[in-house]
């Protein structure tokens, strides 16, 4: 089952590919969001071509970190704390929510302690849901000049994550938004950021996302069925 979701879902990936402009006809990277399920599922969906997977807990990332013996490229998606961030450095390769100041500090110097140069994304909160974590638009540009003067970490885009509008349609403008907040990124003069990717997209809106301009897209459910809490 998981093989075939994996290319219903890479199909979907192309055509709305397709429908994009030409100038963002570059390529999507499909994350595989693997939390709450098992290391079963996990290694089955690697052994079907998932390179990446997202998780969003760090100590459900530790627990299948030990026992997964495959070779994948960890992205931690969700919420993270201060107080955890000297084990997300040791188990993500991309920390897609630093939302702060502070929290970019915490990161900063737990890569340092490991002599790593942690590859982060910082999460916007652009349509300032009160529940919802990300830097409010406002205060991006201040973020986003800080996290490029720390030595640990290099800044390699943005990352959305989408109200759950009843109608998905209703997320468009927002990823459009983003997209144009993506672009002016681009131009900032940072130091040595590499700015590349634009993280929006999940199982409901992820195609959406993509004729938008998403080159990250975090797709769960479509991929494994619902999540068992
Ligand atoms: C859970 C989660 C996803 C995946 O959600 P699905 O609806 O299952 O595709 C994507 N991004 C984040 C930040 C998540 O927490």
């Amino acid at each position: 089952m998981i093989e075939e979701n994996i290319a219903a879902v890479r199909k979907n990936i192309n055509d709305s590919m397709a429908k994009r402009p030409d100038s963002l006809k570059d390529h999507v990277l499909l994350v595989g969001v693997t939390k709450n399920h098992d290391i079963y599922a996990m290694r089955e969906a690697i052994d079907t071509g998932i390179t990446h997977v997202g998780e969003n807990r760090v100590q459900e990332a530790k627990e299948k970190h030990e026992t997964l013996d495959r070779d994948v490229v960890w992205h931690l998606i969700g919420h993270l704390q201060t107080n955890k961030a000297k084990q997300a450095v040791k188990l993500f390769d991309m920390i897609h929510s630093i939302d702060s100041i502070h929290l970019a500090e915490a990161v900063n110097s737990a890569a340092a302690g490991i002599d790593k140069v942690q590859d982060v994304l910082v999460q916007v909160n652009l349509a300032r849901e009160e529940s919802k974590t990300g830097v409010d638009i406002d205060e991006l540009d201040e973020l986003l000049y800080r996290v490029d003067e720390l030595d640990n970490l290099r800044l390699r885009g943005l990352m959305l994550i989408a109200p759950n509008y009843e109608d998905v349609e209703d997320c468009r403008p927002l990823f459009r938004k983003m997209r144009e907040i993506f672009e002016k990124v681009k131009e900032m003069p940072l130091k040595t950021a590499n700015i590349e990717y634009l993280s929006m997209g999940m199982t409901h809106d992820y195609k959406i996302a993509i004729e938008e301009g998403a080159n990250i897209v975090r797709v769960g459910t479509a991929i494994f069925g619902q999540r068992q809490y």
